[in-house]
């Protein structure tokens, strides 16, 4: 038989401060579903759920995932759809472009930053940068590797008075620069606001045929002996590392009727040398916001162990 007990107790935990409900007629009504009406577990849980939710005249975003939320620090969040507590501080707040967000920004702890958002019908008091929050009962949610916490309804927003120095998650990796791939040199992207997807034979995903704009990056590969990273240097980093800008880069390619020379020239001038990068990460890549030319290999030996085992 099916554990409905289980199930039941997490319901009973989410209405508890609306409605009085056991736990046991929770899990009857999953029972009658379930064993009587043959409905799969998660459709039942839905349909009990939506009942509660009609006599408690809630919204189903004010549902919180039950009492007692693991207080998190930022660097752990690592899956959407959790519910939260966090200890942070605003460090940014950013122009909301939408009717239905009321905040945006940046939080940040010991550990690291994460982009909020604050829905308009949340109705939450506002946050004010610099200032050091407890909120309890956030949603964390994921966007192309990256995460971010949104402030709802169930929110609950208390200042505290304490300082916190706000980490950098920025990594550090080092290694010798073994391959730039396709997508680097002089690349043409989306201009639609928002949007800067890298255009494929002039087109964008999203938007279709577009007038691109010319920018620079390097999409490169970072190799310390032990293990490969990924790296991506924007227009300044590339710029940095090659010496060649964005002009001198559409001029190459405009004297050859061919953009590719931009990426074969760059290979030239750094592939096989070794580089320290800086930068936070997204999904497998890092963006580099620092770099650093080095010698040669930091680590002599582990090139020396790898050397060996080819
Ligand atoms: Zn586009």
């Amino acid at each position: 038989m099916t554990d409905l007990h289980t199930p039941a107790t997490e319901i009973q935990e989410q209405f508890d401060d609306q409605l009085d409900v056991t736990v046991d007629e929770i899990e009857e009504r999953l029972e009658t579903l379930v064993e009587e009406y043959k409905v799969p577990l998660s459709e039942a849980r839905r349909s009990v759920v939506n009942t509660y939710l009609d006599d408690a005249g809630m919204d189903r975003d004010q549902l919180s995932g039950g009492g007692g939320n693991e207080h998190v620090d930022i660097a752990e969040v690592d899956a959407p759809e959790e519910w939260i507590d966090v200890t942070a501080k605003v460090v940014e707040l950013w122009d909301a472009t939408a009717d239905a967000v009321a905040q945006v920004g940046l939080l940040g702890d010991e550990t690291g930053t994460i982009k909020f958002t604050k829905w308009s019908k949340s109705d939450l008091p506002e946050l004010e940068e610099g200032q050091v929050y407890e909120l309890r009962n956030v949603v964390t949610d994921e966007y192309q590797g990256r995460f971010s916490v949104k402030l709802n309804r169930t929110t609950t927003i208390e200042a505290v008075d304490e300082e916190i120095e706000v980490g950098d998650d920025a990594v550090e990796v080092e290694g010798a620069l073994v391959d730039i791939q396709s997508g680097s040199g002089l690349i043409k992207r989306c201009p639609e606001e928002d949007c800067t997807r890298v255009l494929q034979n002039g087109r964008c995903n999203e938007h279709g045929e577009v007038e691109g704009e010319f920018d620079l990056r390097i999409k490169g590969v970072l190799d310390d002996g032990e293990e490969v990273t990924e790296v991506i240097f924007d227009e300044e980093a590339t710029e940095a590392l090659t010496g060649i800008s964005l002009a001198e880069g559409k001029e190459m390619a405009m004297d050859a009727l061919d953009t590719t020379v931009v990426a074969d020239e760059m290979r030239q001038k750094v592939l096989g040398r070794y580089y320290r990068v800086t930068g936070p990460t997204l999904g497998r890549y890092v963006l580099a916001n620092e770099q650093e030319r080095l010698d040669g290999p930091v680590d002599a030996e582990a090139m020396l162990i790898k050397a060996r085992s080819i």
